[in-house]
């Protein structure tokens, strides 16, 4: 399975939002955004003016990035919340927030989505008492996600776990901390999803 494996900063100064994508250095003074928020690259301090299509694709590359997804794994999650019933630019965010790399990052076993994806792929959680590696599994409502028992003594599991209180666990979601658990109260609402996104511009864009 490919991946980016370019600079994440230059993604966040790409789409003019912190997104947060590399834990611990993203709430210090080194974060790259803060230091110099204008888009990477020769021209990146001119100003842009963007056409419909070029909105709608900068808002569908921003949250692609976010959740760290290359375009066929996103496309995937869209094309799943199409065919569910209701709207399908909420039925995305909830999809993209089931997704179980996210989850582990959301309880605060990972200081970011991408260490959570790597924790995932090396067998380091349990789901409903079993193994699981798959980064896309999806949650749902009642599952327990475990750090595995030898898994617990992990330098970054344990530093992402006292660092998880800066950005909060989400009211859909349970941790229990003491057992490395986390359990799936519920599937969040749009409301609850708070990071600035405007999904409708990519169900727009890919309904072209
Ligand atoms: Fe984005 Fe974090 Fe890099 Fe700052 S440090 S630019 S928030 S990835």
């Amino acid at each position: 399975m490919g991946r980016y494996i370019g600079s994440v900063c230059r993604l966040c100064r790409r789409e003019n939002l912190k997104m947060f994508l590399k834990g611990d250095r993203c709430y210090s003074d080194r974060c790259a955004f803060d230091r110099r928020g204008y888009a990477p690259g020769q021209h990146g301090q001119r100003r842009r003016k963007f056409s419909d299509y070029g909105i709608q694709l900068r808002e569908k590359q921003k949250v692609k990035r976010m959740y760290g997804l290359l375009e066929g794994q996103f496309r995937g999650s869209f094309s799943k919340a199409e065919r569910a019933r209701g709207i399908t630019g909420t039925n995305l965010l909830i999809f993209l927030e089931r997704r179980l790399d996210n989850v582990a990052y959301r309880l605060g076993f990972a200081n970011s989505r991408a260490q959570a994806r790597q924790l995932v792929r090396h067998k380091h959680f349990v789901v409903n008492g079993k193994k699981m590696n798959i980064p896309s599994y999806l949650v749902k409502v009642g599952d327990l996600i475990e750090v595995r028992e030898k898994s617990r003594k992990l330098a970054v599991i344990s530093d992402a776990m006292d660092a998880v209180v800066r950005r909060g666990i989400p009211a859909w979601l349970e941790l229990s901390k003491e057992q490395f658990r986390g359990t799936v109260k519920a599937y969040p609402t749009r409301e609850e999803l708070t990071m600035p996104i405007q999904e409708q511009l990519i169900v727009e864009l890919y309904s072209k």
